[in-house]
C-alpha cells in the first residue's frame, strides 16, 4: 500500500512513450496496488502508470466508472487497445489528476470497446459507454504520451494554459 507522487503537466515525464507489459509479475501488481491507492488518495476516476512515473502500458478505472454496480476494486487494464470507437461523438467536461483544478469540456467518442489483459494476464474486453468510454479514451492517451490539453479546441486549449500560468504564478501549481 502506498500512495506514490502525481506527475503534473507540464512535465515531459507524461510524454515519453510507454512499454507493452511482457509478463504480469508482482513488481506488476504491485504497481497497480499503488495506482489504486493513488487513485483513492486523489479522487480519481482513472489513472495510469506514466501518471506516477511509471513507463508501462497499464491504467485502472475506478469500479463504478467502469459500469459496476458497487464500489469494487479499480478495473486494471494492462497493455490497453481501443478495438472499436462509435462515430458519434459527445462533448463533457473532464478532469486529469495531472491537471487538478482544470475541467474542460472535451469531444470523444460516446461508446468505446477497450481490449486489454487484467492481473492474472487474461485478455478481456470492455465495452463502455459515456463516462466509462471517455475515462477509458482519456487514459489510454496517457498511454501514448497524450494528454487531454492535446484533445481541447485550440480556443479552450488557450484558456486552460493561460489558467494554469496564473496558478503557477500564484504558486499554487507545482
Ligand atoms: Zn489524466
Amino acid at each position: 500500500m502506498a500512495v506514490r507522487p502525481i506527475v503534473k503537466h507540464p512535465d515531459p515525464r507524461l510524454r515519453l512513450p510507454t512499454v507493452a507489459v511482457s509478463a504480469v509479475t508482482d513488481e506488476i501488481r504491485k504497481l497497480c496496488e499503488d495506482l489504486a491507492d493513488t487513485m483513492f488518495a486523489a479522487n480519481g476516476a482513472g489513472i495510469a502508470a506514466i501518471q506516477v512515473g511509471s513507463y508501462e502500458k497499464i491504467f485502472l478505472v475506478d469500479a463504478v466508472v467502469a459500469g459496476g454496480r458497487e464500489e469494487g476494486p479499480p478495473v486494471v487494464f494492462i497493455n490497453p487497445e481501443i478495438t472499436w470507437l462509435s462515430p458519434e461523438t459527445e462533448s463533457k467536461d473532464e478532469g486529469c489528476l495531472s491537471f487538478p483544478g482544470i475541467f474542460t469540456p472535451v469531444e470523444r467518442s460516446l461508446r468505446a470497446i477497450v481490449r486489454a489483459q487484467d492481473l492474472k494476464g487474461e485478455w478481456f474486453e470492455l465495452d463502455g459507454m459515456e463516462l466509462t468510454a471517455r475515462c477509458m479514451l482519456h487514459e489510454t492517451d496517457h498511454c501514448d504520451g497524450i494528454v487531454f490539453l492535446d484533445k481541447m479546441s485550440a480556443l479552450k486549449r488557450e484558456i486552460v494554459k493561460r489558467k494554469i500560468k496564473k496558478l503557477q504564478k500564484a504558486g499554487k501549481w507545482d
